[in-house]
């Protein structure tokens, strides 16, 4: 074996020495770039006055909108020329964030990719399909980063073209694929169609999930339909991309790599660091950035770290899965709510399809939430009329889940716009004027 395991056992309290060091290690190398410069001589840091990984609070938080500020190079940490790689987010949330790497930087995050998928089962002999999106996007590139030094085929497919997709599985023999959970929806919805059972015409048997929210019940559907293990799978840009949290085999919680970044989990109204077990806002520390490292990056992202250590053995402590970022809470009728508890209680449903969209208008004074849902097309006979009851039932449990009643829609297979990107699950027309 060319890596061991060895850091995702360390005791606790020997991987939080390791921390420790890193952390230091990592303050000396952004005191080089010009905002942290600033920032952490104007609050009278240096790696000397770190003693101990509650001192980490003494640093400000680091946020989406400082690095926009700062773009381009305001972070940097080493010269232009050590930079070999850029990559940026997917801007959901406004101009995306750019980020640099070293050949360190990339050789790091790649054996934190490689660790994940040898975690979950991957070996030299698999043949991996990435349906990621490749280019700026750091889903696509860092998988295959990770798969080939892992020592796996890669099939750098990217996402789209289904048909192709499903000729290369079949031909190749794909045994591992990386999706974003929306398009592998759409994927077994044209595996449906083409008349094709995978799991006795194609060899597939890990599936991993990322990139956007989902529930445990689209993990389900996707491990039902193609006969595969499914694995979720978290990252962003700012912190390399995949390869931050990951599930192991016991399918129960995301291991956070922190023998790479510090976790900190804070409440993101009053900052402070919440309990093990309650929900809060995920804020990372880069231990092993040269080109750009990043201090207490806010990721707006929502969930809660297990309280329990993993019965796998491994150490690195678990989130559980992102309910979404905090600006995803979509608030209707004085009701708050997050769009993955709809897609939850839409896909708990064997007549829906894959796909569904939520319009929120502002009519008479009041908020109206219509939610479009895409009926299964192995059960579609062609009249939308005759599955009422279907509607009311799907709007009860909808009302149970967010505590209003939308306006339930069914509409044909495929009628609903799809992305090849991270989905778009919500039109909010409330505030525009005119
Ligand atoms: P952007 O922040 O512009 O969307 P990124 O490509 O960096 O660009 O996306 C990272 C974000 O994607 C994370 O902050 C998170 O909101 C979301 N994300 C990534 N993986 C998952 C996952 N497994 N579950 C839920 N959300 C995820
Ligand atoms: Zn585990």
């Amino acid at each position: 074996m060319f890596w061991d395991n060895y850091s995702e056992t360390l005791d606790r309290f020997s991987l939080q020495k390791l921390q420790l060091e890193l952390l230091r290690k990592t303050i000396r190398q952004a005191q080089h770039a010009p905002y942290y410069q600033t920032i952490l001589s104007g609050a009278g840091i240096t790696p000397e006055s770190i003693r101990s990984l509650e001192d980490l609070r003494k640093i400000p938080f680091t946020t989406k909108d400082i690095l926009r500020d700062h773009y381009p190079y305001g972070f940097l940490a080493v010269s232009r020329d050590d930079i070999v790689r850029m990559h940026s987010s997917s801007g959901t949330t406004g101009r995306p964030t750019v980020i640099f790497h070293t050949q360190h930087d990339i050789d790091e995050w790649s054996l934190l990719v490689a660790r994940c998928m040898y975690m979950t089962g991957v070996r030299k002999s698999d043949v991996f399909q990435n349906m990621m999106g490749y280019g700026l996007f750091t889903g696509g590139i860092g998988f295959h980063y990770g798969a080939e030094r892992l020592g796996a085929m890669v099939i750098p497919s990217g996402p789209g073209n289904t048909k192709r997709q499903i000729m290369l599985m079949r031909e190749f023999e794909t045994t591992v694929i990386h999706i974003i959970p929306s398009y592998a929806l759409h994927l077994i919805k044209t595996l449906i169609e083409e008349g094709i059972d995978p799991k006795k015409e194609l060899k597939l048997r890990i599936a991993y999930l990322g990139a956007e929210p989902h529930s445990e019940e689209t993990r389900r559907r996707i491990e039902d339909a193609l006969g595969v293990r499914a694995y979720n799978s978290y990252g962003l840009s700012e912190m390399n991309g995949p390869g931050v949290a990951f599930e192991c085999t016991e399918q129960n919680g995301m291991h956070v790599w922190e023998d790479a970044y510090i976790l900190e989990v804070i409440d993101p109204k009053t900052l402070e660091p919440v309990k093990d077990g309650e929900e809060g806002e995920l804020v990372f520390t880069t231990l092993k950035r040269e080109g750009m490292p990043i201090l207490r990056y806010r990721s707006k992202d929502l969930a809660a770290v297990y309280p329990e250590p993993c019965p796998c053995g491994r150490t690195h402590r678990r989130i559980t899965r992102i309910k979404g970022r905090t600006d995803d809470m979509l608030i209707v009728k004085g009701v708050n709510m997050y769009p993955v508890q709809i897609e939850k209680t839409l896909m708990s449903f064997p007549e829906v399809g894959s796909n569904f969209l939520i319009i929120l208008d502002h009519k008479d004074y009041n908020d109206h939430m219509t939610i479009k849902v895409e009926v299964s097309s192995a059960m579609f006979t062609g009249d939308l009329k005759s599955l009422q009851n279907l509607r009311r039932t799907i709007t009860e449990r909808l009302r149970s889940e967010i505590l209003i009643t939308p306006d339930v829609q069914l509409v044909e297979p495929d009628s609903l716009p799809k992305s090849e990107g991270k989905a778009v699950r919500v039109i909010d027309n409330r505030h525009q004027w005119g």
